[in-house]
């Protein structure tokens, strides 16, 4: 029987045992500090002339860990080790991939406390949000390897009277993986064990902020048993091996998950045809938002004021689902507007690795730069409410920040600032709220605050979102409860941790046979 998916639950820091368990790991993952990380390729760690460091946002001076670079002759060799591969684990039966898939859940579950320690060191998120990272990461090895078994069974056809006829599912060769800094283990885990499991091999290029969590994810692969040249991992920069493997003629797909500017280029530079290509490369490319939630005058105004600061403020802003407008019916906007600021002022900022500290830093300088240049933008376009500063020269800590009364048209409103930075905007009435929400190129998540059951309905059909929440926070998908992705600017249309997402990565065969 194929088993029932679950997600992972999340661990309870308020238990000394568990809260003693995470100091240990932190303690332990500091005692890595510095070590070296080799790319894989074949199944072989592979040193290179070049290596890079991965540095602990929340005290830029601490390496965390030094990778080796692959230039293109590296990628190259990836990739003729992944078609190599292709040619036996296609074959391999969808039973026996699946395993693999629930034995690194089951290995990560063993683990768990030493990958969240790796993600609070190396991203900067706190305890709780790097629990949640390795809970979806594990979720996606669990659902992707229980969706692959359902997908393996018998499709149901049309029957007819002289012929036997069967449809399957073949996979489609190797696959480039771009994945983000952001879900360090989460998105990399699943949009690489997704294409897997249904037969085919990869080239993963993770982001080059987060190459610790990324050699912590082969390590459990390869102990989960995947045959080597299965998954090739190559460190490196995106606009070198990331462009040459997106351009090569052996690429048949490409699973890119990031922002809308490198998005869009993939899917120019996918689409050429190369001297030798074969085939239509797919293209799934997830990108931005630019994420509203709407506080309707019909609204538990302390829910709403909570699950604003989360969705904004959660993880310093740095999630694609992050909310960056709050836009609020103006007969309460004041009053949402004060209490707003008084709860965000008293967020704890500080060191990701103190349990108590709620924000932590952003992930790097250029991070802090885009920040501290919006605020600048911000102090043109409106009014700053609170925040806005960086706390200290050479850190990359910055306050939370929220400006009034922003025009739905301004800068401030229209792009993806990926930081904790609020833009207030003020609606007439919910129809004026609703045009505010969908004026904008992307179409990721919002959230709708509201007791009103025709005002819902009427989000429900109009608000134009990938990921829409009735009075709960815009961010914390869940793998099989709430698939993600977004529309037209958000990316091509993948649902990750949803029924269909595996079909992005084969194709349905035909087979009749005449009696
Ligand atoms: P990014 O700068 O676009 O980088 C993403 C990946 O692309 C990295 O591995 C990067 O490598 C690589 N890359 C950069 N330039 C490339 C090129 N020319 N060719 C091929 N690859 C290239 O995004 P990020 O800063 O890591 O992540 C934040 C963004 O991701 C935000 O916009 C966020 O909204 C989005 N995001 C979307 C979702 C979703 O599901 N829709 C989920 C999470 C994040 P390097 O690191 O070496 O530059
Ligand atoms: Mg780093």
């Amino acid at each position: 029987m194929i088993p029932e998916f679950r997600n992972e639950a999340p661990t309870d820091f308020s238990d000394e045992q568990n809260k003693n368990l995470m100091l240990k790991a932190i303690k332990d993952a500091k005692n890595e500090f510095g070590r070296e990380y080799e790319l894989v390729i074949e199944g072989w760690k592979v040193k290179s002339s070049d290596k890079f460091a991965s540095i602990n946002p929340s005290n830029p001076k601490q390496v965390v860990g030094y990778a080796y670079k692959a230039d293109q002759g590296l990628a190259e060799q990836a990739m003729k080790s992944a078609l190599t591969t292709f040619e036996e684990w296609k074959n391999v039966s969808p039973e026996i991939r699946a395993r693999y898939l629930y034995k690194a859940a089951a290995l990560m579950r063993k683990y768990k406390a030493d990958l969240t320690a790796a993600i609070i060191l190396e991203n900067g998120k706190n305890w709780t949000e790097a629990d949640g990272d390795v809970a979806e990461a594990i979720d996606f090895l669990d659902f992707y390897a229980t969706r692959a078994l359902h997908l393996a069974e018998r499709q149901p056809l049309t029957r007819i009277t002289g012929e036997n006829n069967e449809l399957y599912y073949i996979p489609l060769g190797v696959g480039v993986i771009i994945s983000p800094w952001n879900f360090p283990l989460a998105i990399l885990t699943g949009m690489t064990v997704g294409p897997l499991v249904m037969g085919n091999t990869i080239v993963l290029k993770p982001a080059s902020n987060t190459p610790v969590v990324a050699a912590k994810f082969m390590e459990i692969m390869d102990e989960a048993g995947v045959p080597g040249g299965v998954i090739n991992l190559v460190y490196g920069s995106g606009s070198d091996i990331g462009h040459y493997l997106v351009s090569h003629p052996r690429t048949r797909f490409v699973n890119f998950t990031g922002s809308k500017e490198v998005g869009l280029f993939i899917v120019e530079e996918g689409s050429k045809m190369q001297k030798g290509q074969e085939w239509i490369k797919r293209i799934n490319a997830e990108m931005g938002g630019k994420n509203a939630i709407i506080v309707d005058c019909e609204a538990n105004l302390d829910a709403a004021l909570s699950c604003v600061i989360a969705s904004a403020f959660g993880y310093q802003g740095q999630k694609c689902s992050a909310c960056s407008r709050v836009i609020i019916d103006e007969s309460i906007y004041d009053y949402f507007k004060e209490q707003l600021v008084e709860k965000t002022e008293s967020i704890k900022i500080g060191p990701a690795e103190d349990q108590h500290n709620y924000m932590g830093p952003l992930i790097d300088q250029a991070a802090v730069d885009k920040f501290l240049n919006y605020v600048e933008v911000g102090q043109k376009e409106g009014k700053i409410l609170c925040g806005g500063h960086l706390l200290d020269k050479g850190s990359y800590y910055v306050e939370p920040t929220i400006f009034d009364n922003i025009d739905p048209e301004a800068r401030l409103a229209q792009e993806e600032i990926f930081g904790p930075l609020l833009s207030l905007i003020k609606a007439k009435d919910f129809d004026q709220a609703l045009e505010i929400a969908n004026n904008t190129d992307y179409g990721l998540t919002g959230s709708v605050y509201s007791n009103n059951w025709n005002k819902l309905e009427k989000a429900r059909r109009d608000f134009y979102v990938g990921n829409l929440y009735f009075n709960r926070k815009s961010t914390s998908a869940l793998v099989g409860v709430h698939p993600f992705g977004g529309y037209n600017m958000s990316g091509t249309g993948a649902k990750a941790g949803g029924n269909d997402y595996l079909l992005l990565f084969c194709q349905a065969k035909s087979v009749s046979e005449e009696l």
